[in-house]
């Protein structure tokens, strides 16, 4: 397991930025570019597995846990200016938000019941590389380590 740890603390700040560079001009949507990390860094996982509740992003079964990767918009990310609805048709935003949060409620709560561990990563901390990058080494701490049964990321410092 410790192992495992340092591996992924191992690249310089150099390197990081120069993968994070190879990664962002492969790929810039926010769950890709999270995949493209993970796996890099030498995660294995499943993509939109069909048979978990909400079709989970990202599934690494060897850690029992979960990805989820968020817009802020459609997922009613609290406290991100992202998630402001439009003035424009503002209740049936509000109601087809508030159906997407239910439905993501109900998802976790399925998920948790049987026995996974649940990440979700808003949009909004992929969009910088430094936050992007903060994310990951968090996110595969709490891969490996496996302490907590729930994190968000990003904390709201860097919103
Ligand atoms: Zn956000």
């Amino acid at each position: 397991m410790k192992a495992i740890i340092i591996m992924t603390d191992f690249m310089t700040s150099k390197q990081r930025s120069q993968t994070m560079s190879k990664v962002r001009g492969y790929n810039t949507k926010p769950e890709k570019l999270i995949r493209s990390h993970l796996h890099i860094q030498g995660f294995r996982f499943r993509i939109n597995s069909p048979n978990l509740p909400g079709k989970p992003d990202i599934v690494l079964k060897k850690h029992n846990a979960i990805i989820f990767v968020h817009g802020c918009f459609w997922h009613n990310h609290k406290g991100c200016k992202k998630s402001k609805l439009p003035d424009t048709r503002n209740e049936f935003w509000k109601n087809k938000i508030a159906g997407t949060v239910m439905r993501d409620q109900r998802n976790i709560s399925d998920l948790t019941k049987q026995g996974w561990r649940i990440a979700v990563v808003w949009e909004c901390g992929t969009k910088k590389r430094d936050d992007l990058g903060t994310i990951i080494k968090k996110l595969s701490k709490w891969i490996i380590e496996g302490k907590s049964k729930r994190i968000e990321l990003p904390g709201r410092k860097i919103l």
